[in-house]
């Protein structure tokens, strides 16, 4: 007779099998190293910076949406941690503390442009004279690519170096001085190997590419993530 006591002694093997594979798994998903990725939020509760058409300011619409994407990249993705900083007044140098003591392997400041005239296109800042400035170049590239795709964005502000080295990387600014180069810096001060900002769009005009943004949060938001999920791997 097939036994009900061989029976229970497979059962219990396979008990102890998987009971085994489970405190392996756990042991592995413990181990294995997660990534940290600080998202900043651009300017202050006091100076929020520019003020799209709708009247809301950069660091209004950027807190919301900061939100939301720690939220559910945290969700989505196992070995990515986010985490949002923003600050209530003073330089980004408040953020020194925190920043420092996160130890994030990347950062992401989020703003939108604004412009006197109608314009148009996406920026990524990154500095030039930072640690592995043309990594930290590429980094942006992949991450302008998939917010271009997502919204068919044509112009895309390229600088380039002399030489023209970095010319295939669009959409990417490197900057010595001026318009974000403190935050930038700041950043690399705190021993952050990876430091970008992003401009999606020129916010204080109604036009088609600022209202693909402003009126679809919830779009932008999954862009955000899907491009957040596009450069993990190489933070
Ligand atoms: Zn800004």
């Amino acid at each position: 007779m097939f036994s009900e006591k061989k029976g229970r002694n497979l059962r219990d093997f396979f008990q102890k099998l998987s009971k085994w594979l489970k405190s392996l798994f756990i042991k592995f998903e413990k181990e294995r190293p997660v990534k940290r990725l600080a998202l900043i939020v651009g300017h202050s509760e006091k100076s929020g910076g520019a003020v799209n058409y709708k009247g809301e300011s950069e660091y209004d619409f950027n807190s919301r949406i900061a939100k939301k994407v720690e939220d559910i990249s945290n969700r989505f993705y196992e070995s990515l941690e986010i985490k949002v900083f923003q600050r209530h007044g003073g330089s980004c140098r408040v953020l020194f503390p925190g920043i420092s003591l996160y130890k994030p392997n990347a950062t992401l400041e989020l703003h939108f442009n604004a412009a006197s005239v109608r314009a148009f296109g996406v920026e990524m800042l990154v500095y030039k004279h930072g640690p592995r400035a043309y990594e930290n170049a590429m980094i942006g590239d992949i991450f302008t690519d998939t917010y271009a795709r997502e919204y068919q964005v044509k112009q895309r502000h390229t600088h380039r170096l002399d030489g023209d080295s970095v010319s295939s990387i669009d959409g990417v600014k490197f900057l010595s001085e001026g318009r974000g180069v403190h935050n930038l810096k700041s950043m690399h001060e705190c021993n952050v190997p990876f430091v970008l900002l992003f401009e999606p769009v020129f916010g204080n005009f109604e036009t088609e590419e600022s209202k693909a943004v402003f009126e679809d949060e919830d779009r932008y938001v999954a862009c955000l993530v899907k491009a957040i999920g596009d450069i993990r791997e190489f933070i």
